[in-house]
């Protein structure tokens, strides 16, 4: 099962098959909207397919095809646009991958995401290519759960496929608390984690080409809250320099391991003791790179566009240390629909980011703010005085 392979590359401002040079996005939500202006800004054209009439990236796309993921006239619509495909959220079904990578490049391909969307599978792959993972054990059957040992508790139970942003979890101590947490997941199949004593969360993002290039963002520190990314703070030494460097060789191997094409970003767990075990991955660009739109020479999109394209990687370079706070529904909900954005944008290095949803919502993903400046101490007394304006929790 692997897609159609890339022909030579897409070049900007050209012409394929008598059509203005146009890449396809499957899903249309912040990372897509963010994807089509870093593909517009060189020059080509877009095409987002999502069911959502007002999804962020179809508002800003040239070709928004408003159709089900799954659906045949959708998907020939968007293969007859686009010389190239891309995707933007996980849980785009594989097969719709499959059907569009008959007939065009598809990037990153249906297996990896298809790997990628099960816990399970997803452990099984960082196992495969040396990485540590949590102890865990999957949970498909009453049986299984009735043998899991008792050294994963106290536990996540995570269901396998689906979660996101702390849902589909639930945090359990007891036997007891573990049977009726799955009976509360409707017994789907599930990964019960050990709870692991975290120092801190990181990521590292990589681009990957068609030809085997692999280039890497630098280590991203995240916090999260209430199981949503609430804070990345990236600057040299944000974590220790042995640690990102394994970090950063174990999301190159899991790249290779699946022969992705594409971005990839790989989230890792700090214990206490210092070590460093895999949590999960994501076959798109990442949250927890979006500080790279303005820390950066080249972002997690630009270089989204160039895998998709064939064009030449260069390692991206932090020009500036740098902290993004994500903007929850929460702040809409506090300030009634109007955040003081203008108090934001008069401190120094302030960059907004707003994806263009109007319905707010508790843990809605509204925007983010990055926050660049010439030294991390600056940096990090700006993003705490924006914090305390939105009402944020401090970090
Ligand atoms: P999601 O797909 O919702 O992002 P994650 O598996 O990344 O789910 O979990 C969300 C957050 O919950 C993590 O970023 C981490 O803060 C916490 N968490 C998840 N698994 C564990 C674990 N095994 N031990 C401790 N904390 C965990
Ligand atoms: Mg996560």
């Amino acid at each position: 099962m692997s897609t159609t392979p890339l022909s030579g590359r897409i070049l900007p401002g050209t012409l394929v098959n008598g059509q203005p040079a146009t890449l396809g996005v499957m899903g249309g939500g912040q990372l897509g909207r963010m994807f089509v202006h870093a593909a517009q800004r060189m020059g080509y054209f877009t095409a987002v397919l999502d069911p959502d009439a007002a999804s962020p990236a179809g508002l800003v796309s040239h070709h928004h095809i408003q159709t089900a993921y799954l659906d045949e006239q959708g998907l020939a619509q968007l293969m007859q646009r686009c010389a190239a495909i891309t995707t933007e959220f996980e849980n785009v079904p594989a097969p719709a991958l499959v059907t569009l990578g008959a007939h065009r490049p598809v990037a990153p391909g249906a297996d990896a995401v298809a790997i990628a969307q099960d816990r399970a599978q997803e452990k099984a792959h960082f196992t495969r290519c040396g990485v540590p993972v949590a102890p865990n054990a999957v949970i498909e059957t009453a049986a299984q759960l009735a043998t899991v040992p008792d050294a994963l508790l106290p536990g996540i139970l995570k269901t396998a496929r689906m979660g996101y942003d702390g849902k589909g979890q639930m945090r359990v101590k007891t036997r007891a608390e573990l049977a009726a947490a799955w009976d509360e997941l409707k017994h789907v199949p599930c990964v019960l984690e050990k709870m692991l004593p975290l120092a801190a969360e990181c990521s590292v993002i990589v681009a990957r080409g068609w030809d085997g290039q692999i280039v890497n963002f630098p280590v991203q520190r995240n916090l999260h809250r209430e199981g949503i990314l609430a804070v990345t703070e990236v600057f040299e030494g944000n974590v220790p320099a042995a640690l990102a460097a394994q970090a950063i060789a174990a999301t190159k191997s899991i790249a290779e391991g699946l022969r992705y094409v594409g971005v990839l970003c790989v989230e890792f767990f700090i214990l206490q003791d210092g070590s460093l075990v895999v949590n999960e991955m994501a076959p798109r660009p990442h949250n927890s790179g979006h500080y790279s739109v303005d820390a950066c020479d080249h972002s997690q999109f630009d270089l989204q566009v160039r895998t998709l394209t064939g064009l030449p990687l260069v390692q991206p370079r932090l020009h500036s240390p740098s902290t993004m706070l994500n903007l929850l529904g929460d702040i809409w909900l506090a300030f009634q629909d109007a955040p003081p954005w203008d108090q934001v944008l008069a401190l120094p290095g302030t960059h907004l980011h707003l994806y263009g949803k109007l319905k707010a919502s508790k843990g809605r993903k509204m925007g983010h703010l990055n926050i660049t400046g010439p030294t991390v101490d600056e940096v990090r007394a700006t993003a705490l005085a924006a914090a305390r304006i939105l009402g944020i929790e401090p970090f």
